[in-house]
């Protein structure tokens, strides 16, 4: 099997390792060794294969071929309990749940913004190691296999991803010694698999990405397509959701035993629409199909030229 690839956009990239020299440094003050800390990537993927595939479609890490990190929540300082071989946090004044819910809203926010991206796990740093390193005991059992059947349970996702920061070997002191210099780190990848195997993915490379971009209906093209559809539809419209990736769904009663699930995809409408029959009776879904839906995407574009509303503002 040919491992998926890991890129991490410069930016995101920026922000991770100055997180890792801060407590790298910290440490390096108080207690001469450096301090392993947490944070929170957001990645979106992309399939090896173009295939008919929804929301519901369970993913093995073999399907992936690339993971692509565009974004990353750091935690406030103030809950950081990070000592030289451990990162945990604390909350002390507050409760757990504020904590809690301060970490939640952050990744929900982000996410909100980006919908492609999924938050598949944490990302520490072992700040001791050079070159290399793998994941602890600790680090299988506390992050990588929770989150594993976590995302297994909610995204359909069988595997969960791991990114540990470590030192750079460098034969160049001054790059060494100057930790905030982003070139000074590297992110080793690991994956827990299926079957719950770790595996490696080798390093990530820093480098742009074209895995973000604004979802059709987050854009204002996007925004009237769906309100004319809605109304268009009326009281056939069963349900309208949107879910995690970017997806969103269109649930359109056809009669009263038969309805048809309409799935848009993140990239929709330059990524085909998808449909699934669903009896209403049963509950029982038909096979997934690509569906062009291109005479309706048509029908919006005749609403735009009868509508100087759309024209843009000079
Ligand atoms: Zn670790």
């Amino acid at each position: 099997m040919k491992s998926p690839k890991v890129i991490i956009e410069p930016t995101v990239w920026k922000n991770i390792t100055a997180e890792v020299a801060k407590w790298a440094i910290k440490g390096k003050e108080k207690s001469s060794s450096p301090l392993e800390c947490v944070f929170y990537p957001l990645t979106a993927i992309s399939l090896r294969k173009e295939q008919p595939l929804t929301p519901f479609d369970t993913i093995n890490l073999a399907d992936i071929e690339q993971f692509s990190i565009g974004s990353v929540f750091i935690p406030p300082e103030k809950y950081a309990n990070y000592t030289a071989y451990s990162a945990s946090f604390s909350s002390e004044n507050e409760t757990e749940n504020t904590m809690q819910e301060v970490f939640t809203k952050a990744i929900e926010q982000e996410i909100k913004l980006q919908p492609q991206l999924y938050f598949l796990c944490p990302g520490h740093s072992h700040p001791f190691a050079v070159g290399t390193t793998s994941p602890s005991s600790t680090d299988i059992e506390h992050h990588m296999r929770p989150y594993k059947r976590k995302n297994e349970e909610l995204l359909g996702f069988r595997f969960s991803l791991a990114l540990i920061i470590v030192q750079e070997p460098s034969q160049n002191d001054a790059v060494v010694k100057s930790v905030y210099n982003q070139y000074a780190w590297r992110a080793c990848c690991f994956a827990l698999d299926e079957n719950e195997k770790v595996q490696n993915l080798g390093f990530a490379e820093i480098a742009n990405s074209n895995q973000y971009f604004t979802p059709f209906y987050q854009s204002r093209q996007g925004n009237t397509w769906e309100s004319l559809q809605k109304a268009f539809l009326a009281d056939r419209l069963i349900e309208h959701e949107r879910w995690p990736g970017g997806w969103t769904s269109f649930l359109i009663k056809d009669n009263p035993e038969n309805a048809t699930l309409v799935m848009l995809p993140p990239k929709f409408p330059s990524q085909q629409a998808i449909k699934q029959s669903i009896s209403l009776v049963t509950k029982q879904v038909g096979k997934a199909e690509f569906w062009n839906c291109g005479r309706a995407y048509k029908n919006y574009n005749l609403g735009e030229v009868n509508n100087a509303r759309y024209v843009r503002p000079k």
